[in-house]
């Protein structure tokens, strides 16, 4: 429901991290080149390839460093990458440069030298503001630094990104949903929700194996970010990814062994939201069900509503005997909706 900027994304696997978190192999998510023969030629080397794509497209958009903590590489070479970096940004190719990093890994030093470059976006991995899940996922940090790190990152002017997962080690959607909650009072630029999935090579794996640790099932995983996607939108953030992005790397047979994982689970979530608010709508005002009824949605609305399968329109039917047919009404926009029959119109904005 929001527009996107583009972003270029550098992918610097595990680059930086102090260890490998429980859940984590960045070497398994995403089809990419390796950085092994030298961090800064692999940079350079892509920086190059982005300036060639973006002078043939003409669209320009920030370079991102992901896959690791950036702001935990030796301050030497974080400062060789973003030199790099900051030479095309100055000829106009990218617009600035974001980065994703722990929230335990930006202090003064490094924030010091980073506001020498033109750093737009801080991606903050915080993951859960828990304290016992933090702990028992063995993030390394509790919650209140966090906010220390949110601190540095809005003097500095840069825009922030929280990164949320759910159904980590110890959490519950009570839990998950007061994590939800209390980044949302952060008030973040936009915020990324991915639900834990049990990747090979990982101590969650060995967990899972032992009987220890048991992912949430799909239906599960969409029934917990609903709500908190409803949290967001209310609030006005933006939600710029939900679940992992597909890649080939997470279809190949025992990379994901188990857990929540589909290549459109943000389209399942945002199918479930309106699913979840028309029924709401269905109970408040019976005359507008049955037969006959249509939902006019935003034209960019019509297939999250009608749901993934059709799955939206068969409940909607078994629920409340409702033939719904769904169509998108020029004028309408973000999450607007008009719902009507031949004895009833409603009119619904952004609630
Ligand atoms: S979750 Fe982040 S900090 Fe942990 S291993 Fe993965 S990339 Fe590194």
């Amino acid at each position: 429901m929001f527009s996107k900027k583009m972003i270029y994304p550098v992918f610097l696997p595990h680059a930086g991290c102090p260890f490998q978190c429980v859940y984590c192999n960045q070497r398994v998510v995403v089809s990419h080149d390796r950085w092994e023969s030298g961090i800064l030629e692999f940079v350079e080397s892509g920086l190059r390839a982005y300036s060639n794509q973006i002078r043939r497209s003409g669209r320009s958009g920030e370079i991102a460093f992901y896959g690791g903590t950036f702001s935990a590489l030796p301050l030497a070479l974080i400062e060789a990458i973003l030199a790099a970096a900051a030479i095309h940004v100055k000829q106009g190719i990218f617009t600035g440069i974001r980065f994703s990093t722990r929230p335990d890994c930006l202090g003064g030093e490094v924030v010091d030298l980073l506001s020498r470059y033109p750093i737009r976006a801080v991606e903050l991995g915080v993951q859960s503001l828990s304290d016992s899940v933090l702990l028992k996922s063995r993030r390394g940090y509790c919650a209140r630094p966090v906010y220390d790190t949110v601190k540095r990152i809005r003097d500095e002017g840069w825009k922030l990104g929280i990164q949320l997962m759910a159904g980590l080690p110890g959490d519950t959607q009570a839990l998950f949903l007061e994590s939800m909650r209390k980044a949302i009072e952060i008030y973040p630029d936009f915020l990324r929700i991915y639900p834990t999935l049990v990747l090979e090579g990982t101590a969650l794996a060995d967990s899972f194996r032992q009987g220890v640790y048991a992912p949430l099932s799909l239906d599960e995983a969409v029934t917990w970010l609903a709500p908190a996607y409803d949290l967001a939108l209310r609030a006005g953030i933006p939600v710029i990814r939900m679940g992992l992005q597909a890649d080939p790397a997470l279809e190949k047979p025992g990379v994901v062994l188990a857990g929540p994982y589909h290549p459109a689970f943000g389209c399942l979530v945002k199918c479930r939201w309106w699913r979840d608010r028309i029924d709401i709508h269905f109970a408040s005002f019976p005359r507008l069900c049955g037969d006959g009824v249509v939902l006019r949605v935003p034209p960019n609305q019509v297939s999250d509503v009608i749901g993934h399968g059709k799955s939206n329109l068969r409940h909607w039917k078994a629920r409340w005997g409702a033939s719904a047919k769904v169509v998108g009404q020029a004028g309408l926009a973000g999450i607007e909706m008009i719902v009507e029959n031949n004895c009833q119109r409603a009119v619904l904005g952004s609630g």
